[in-house]
């Protein structure tokens, strides 16, 4: 377990963490996000011990980080792995020898480092460029190679640090992909500063959202997106659709269990109207699937939208041209939209 209370860094007169509160529990994939200069590679690198803090404590297994004396700091550091955006690989030697560097410096036998180079390529994948140089490599292998190398003394600490940030979207995924597999079957904790949404959703079980080195916002992913704290308003960028003025602008949560498409075609022939898409988008939530869908009706039409989604179960809520969520015409008053639609899934 990473245990990190009131901590604070800073660097000369510049404060780069205050007053940090994290738990991470073992086995656990926790993501530090922020935008850039937010200090959350200062926080990873305290975690491991590369930097120190002022104040606070981080333990690491009941281990306070800052009482480490330097050669108890190299043993510590022996089972935290780290990976990098620009993979950090020696390229002048091969695949084999970049993975096998961990071991030889702590001056492991030959058989030993040549077994576990072994079981290490076919983990990761690449087996078949055990014997290649980094040059030769594309950027997801490279990133391979060193996930190999971080792993390579047993970790049971693996930090990233913008590991996917280099990376085309199809291979973050499989790179993504390759870290959720490592976690289930080593049970290994996981660090992952990232500033790239798709890596919070599709790797991270809870985050931390840090702001000019403060905790904004903390939680389970799925509750942080349903909840929308201003600090993920503000990473994600506020207003995602321009409304159109005239008319009435409805916004609705479908889910996969709903046929988003039927629902407005038979609406549509039903009230025999134009309906207007304004904006739509998928969110997946590790294993849910929620559509948000913006319309637009003319104000006569409106009444009887709202009525045919309300006798559809589907919560459903006016918004005013500012974007905003019009309370006082929502299916659900109490609650949000988000909220609403996966009660009415349950
Ligand atoms: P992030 O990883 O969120 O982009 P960093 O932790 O790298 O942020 O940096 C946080 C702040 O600390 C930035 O303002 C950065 O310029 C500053 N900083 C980071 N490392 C040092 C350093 N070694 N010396 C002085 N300032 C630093
Ligand atoms: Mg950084």
């Amino acid at each position: 377990m990473i245990e990190i209370t009131g901590l604070k860094k800073s660097f000369g007169n510049l404060k780069v963490l205050e007053d940090i509160n994290v738990t991470i529990n073992d086995g656990e994939i926790y993501g530090l996000v922020g935008r850039s200069g937010a200090g959350k590679s200062t926080l990873l690198r305290c975690i491991n011990g590369l930097e120190n803090y002022d104040e606070g404590s981080l333990s690491v297994n009941g281990i306070e980080v800052k009482d480490l004396s330097k050669k108890e700091g190299r043993v510590f550091r022996k089972n935290i792995g780290m990976i990098f955006q620009h993979f950090s690989l020696l390229e002048r030697r091969t695949v084999y020898d970049n993975i096998a560097l961990p071991m030889r410096c702590w001056k492991y036998s030959k058989t030993h480092i040549d077994k576990r180079v072994k079981e290490l390529v076919e983990l990761v994948g690449i087996p078949e460029k055990i014997h290649d140089k980094p040059r030769v490599l594309s950027g997801g292998q490279k990133q391979r190679v060193a996930i190999a190398r971080a792993l390579a003394m047993e970790s049971r600490i693996l930090l990233c640090d913008e590991a996917t940030s280099a990376l085309d979207p199809k291979t973050t995924q499989s790179i993504l992909s390759l870290l959720l597999k490592i976690n289930e079957q080593f049970k290994i904790t996981m660090v992952v500063v990232t500033h790239q949404m798709s890596v919070v959703k599709d790797l991270c079980d809870r985050i931390s959202i840090l702001e000019e080195g403060r905790l904004a916002s903390t939680g389970r992913v799925e509750d942080v997106f349903l909840n929308q704290p201003p600090a993920l308003k503000r990473l994600l960028g506020e207003d995602e659709f321009i409304l159109p003025d005239d008319g009435v602008n409805i916004k609705i949560i479908l889910s996969t269990a709903i046929s988003g498409g039927a629902v407005i075609s038979r609406l549509s022939r039903q009230l025999d109207t134009d309906i207007l898409l304004v904006g739509a988008h998928m969110e997946r939530y590790k294993d849910k699937l929620l559509g948000t869908l913006i319309i637009n009706v003319s104000k006569n039409k409106a009444p009887a939208v709202m009525n045919y989604f309300t006798q559809n179960k589907l919560p459903w809520e006016i918004l005013d041209s500012e974007n905003n969520r019009n309370e006082a015409f929502s299916s659900h008053p109490e609650e949000k939209l988000e909220e609403a639609a996966l009660r009415a899934l349950a």
